[in-house]
């Protein structure tokens, strides 16, 4: 037994450690120690060998000599106490990590715990099926870069937490079982035992509870809030998350922007050292479709849509003529140089914007002989001595000699989609977009529309949810259009989170409910309680609501936001580690008063592992 160091007190077992595996270095030398930590390999060289000890603070090497080599037999993820002494490792320091200048020479070895061989190796890069990294979540989260993750998401939220702290704000938790809310998505429901026949919701948002606390005078609140919304899932959705939700009394979106400049400011330099530019660029929501075909820009880079309806609206390509005239856009994406491109390169772009809806790609290689491609022959001059069509396009859309030039001719909608993605696909195809770490370009998105149309059901939606406030209160003009006071952030093409102004006068919220054909009786059964207390004297109120695991994946760089949870779903809402959701005993059925239906009695056999690609954003 090694002798007992002074830095560990006689009331503690001899096991327990005096450094972490990241902890020791060259000064260290000669001193006495006792590490614990799991065994991320081993080394065998003739008699001796060498172990790599790790723990969330780093791994120091291990140095098991002769003697004691004989009589330890360890394998991976073996969890040891290794009592030993610093050695230095002289000129021989290993660069690649900072317990790099000293090893340890193992004096005693303790096994806390024995290990079966893992399924999936604790390694740094680990190149193995999601499914089964999230079946051995337990060993896939001891690995590196989870642990940093997850220990970066801890800090950035905590940063963040202190920076409201530091304002005002209070932090005020929300029930998680509770009536519906509004956010647009299904409920995740929890069947009453005391009420028989009756159901929680698990909120999709705190809103109504925040805009509650507004009227009761709190003036500034804001929660780390988990979210439930049970909808078809993508790479960046859980159906449980987490938000970073905050309201504020007394204020307009000038406040709400400000706010949130100022805590992202403050958290990036707190938590990363980085320094964010504000104010964020804002732009409308018509602005940032006509710009960039989506409410969610990617600014880092140009190949913005180019309106081509002056041209379209007299050429002599009929497509053109009848899209303009039928009510349709016609609008295109410049590539400088393009016209290098292979046909079969083009025929790729195409297949993206037809992916999104549109019916094809007309393309065109700019020049002012009349250029190439499909376009080509209605750019020939004409006979009569006006400008070439060639050279008005070029005019019309700001294109070079040399220039590939990309339209779509359809509904205002498809065009935005369609050239909306195929942007995207452009700035990564052609390297415009550097995936960085530190280059975060914020953008506000404002004056959204009121609604939007659900064809299925023949009725107008909200765009963001029924509380916010319009623009114009007159209500006139088309309500497709009508524009409302809620925003959303963007960082990096990515939607962050969204906001609004609130209606915090009863009528304008009655008139909004009629024009969502919302019933009396389901305006009191539904939002009841928040109408009730807009009677009582309600601030004028806003607020906003950041998805936290995107923003924290994303100051990773990382497009999915699995690697920032713990414990994270399928994309078919499973857990694969601990197996839910799972069939309940028939008992706990009877006592919450439910059937199974016969259909879910023989469950579809269905691989609840199935797992979609990782998306990029659009
Ligand atoms: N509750 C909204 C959401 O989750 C955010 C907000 O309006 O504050 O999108």
């Amino acid at each position: 037994m090694s002798e007992t160091p002074a830095s560990v007190s006689s009331a503690k077992p001899a096991w327990q450690r005096t450094h972490t595996c990241g902890q020791l270095r060259g000064t260290d030398a000669d001193s006495s120690v006792i590490l614990n930590g799991w065994v991320a390999s081993r080394r065998d060289l003739g008699g001796i060998y060498f172990l790599d000890l790790r723990d969330r603070y780093g791994i120091t090497q291990i140095v098991v000599e002769e003697e004691l080599a004989g009589t330890v037999q360890v394998g991976p993820e073996f969890v040891l106490a290794v009592h030993g002494k610093v050695r230095s490792r002289g000129e021989n320091v290993n660069t690649d990590r900072p317990t790099g200048e000293i090893e340890v020479v193992a004096t005693e070895i303790e096994i806390l715990s024995s290990s079966p061989t893992p399924p999936i190796e604790v390694i740094e890069d680990l190149d193995t099926a999601v499914e089964t990294r999230l079946q051995w979540r337990f060993l896939d989260l001891r690995r590196p870069p989870l642990q940093r993750n997850l220990m970066h998401r801890a800090k950035f939220t905590n940063a963040m937490r202190r920076a409201f702290d530091a304002r005002d704000f209070v932090e005020v938790e929300t029930p998680l079982l509770t009536k519906a809310t509004p956010e647009g998505a299904r409920d995740y429901l929890v069947p009453s035992r005391v009420h028989p026949g009756s159901f929680y919701a698990l909120p999709q948002s705190p809103q109504l509870f925040k805009q509650i606390l507004m009227v009761s005078g709190y003036d500034r609140y804001y929660q780390v809030a988990r979210c439930f919304r049970d909808e078809d899932l993508r790479a960046d959705r859980q159906p449980d998350f987490t938000q970073l939700d905050m309201e504020m009394s007394f204020v307009n979106e000038e406040d709400v922007y400000g706010t949130w400049e100022e805590i992202l400011v403050e958290t990036f330099k707190d938590s990363m050292g980085l320094d964010i530019q504000t104010p964020f660029p804002r732009m409308t929501y018509n602005e940032a479709m006509e710009r960039f075909g989506s409410d969610k820009p990617d600014v880092r880079f140009g190949l913005e849509l180019q309106d081509a309806a002056d041209w379209a609206a007299t050429c002599s390509f009929g497509v053109f003529t009848n899209c303009i005239e039928g009510g349709g856009r016609v609008k295109g994406i410049v590539v400088p140089d393009g016209a290098s491109m292979s046909r079969k390169e083009i025929t790729a772009l195409e297949d993206v914007a037809k992916e999104y809806g549109a019916l094809g790609l007309a393309w065109w290689k700019a020049g002012a002989d009349g250029g190439a491609g499909p376009l080509g022959r209605f750019c020939k001059a004409g006979e009569d001595a006006g400008e070439a069509p060639a050279v008005s396009l070029m005019a019309t859309v700001g294109a070079s000699d040399g220039d590939l030039c990309l339209f779509v001719a359809a509904d205002e909608a498809t065009v935005h989609k369609s050239l909306g993605a195929l942007r995207v696909h452009l700035g990564r195809k052609l390297g415009l977009i550097e995936d960085s770490v530190t280059d975060f370009r914020f953008t506000w998105v404002t004056e959204f529309p009121m609604f939007e149309r659900d064809e299925e059901n023949d009725r107008w939606v909200s765009q963001h949810h029924p509380f916010t406030a319009p623009a114009d209160e007159s209500f006139s003009g088309d309500l497709g259009k009508m524009p409302s006071r809620s925003y959303d952030l963007v960082l990096n093409g990515w939607e962050l989170g969204s906001g609004s102004v609130r209606i915090h006068r009863q009528e304008v919220q009655e008139k909004i409910f009629e024009l969502l054909a919302i019933t009396p009786e389901e305006q009191q059964s539904k939002f009841g309680f928040l109408l009730k207390a807009l009677e009582y004297g309600a601030p004028p109120h806003a607020g906003f609501a950041i998805g936290l695991d995107r923003l924290v994946a994303l100051t990773l760089g990382l497009d999915n936001i699995r690697d920032v949870i713990a414990f994270p779903k399928t994309t078919k809402a499973a857990d694969l580690f601990c197996g839910a959701p799972a069939a309940v005993d028939p008992a706990q059925l009877v006592d919450v008063h439910m059937e199974l239906a016969a259909s879910a009695k023989t469950p579809v056999a269905e691989d609840p592992s199935a797992d979609s690609p990782v998306e990029t954003p659009a």
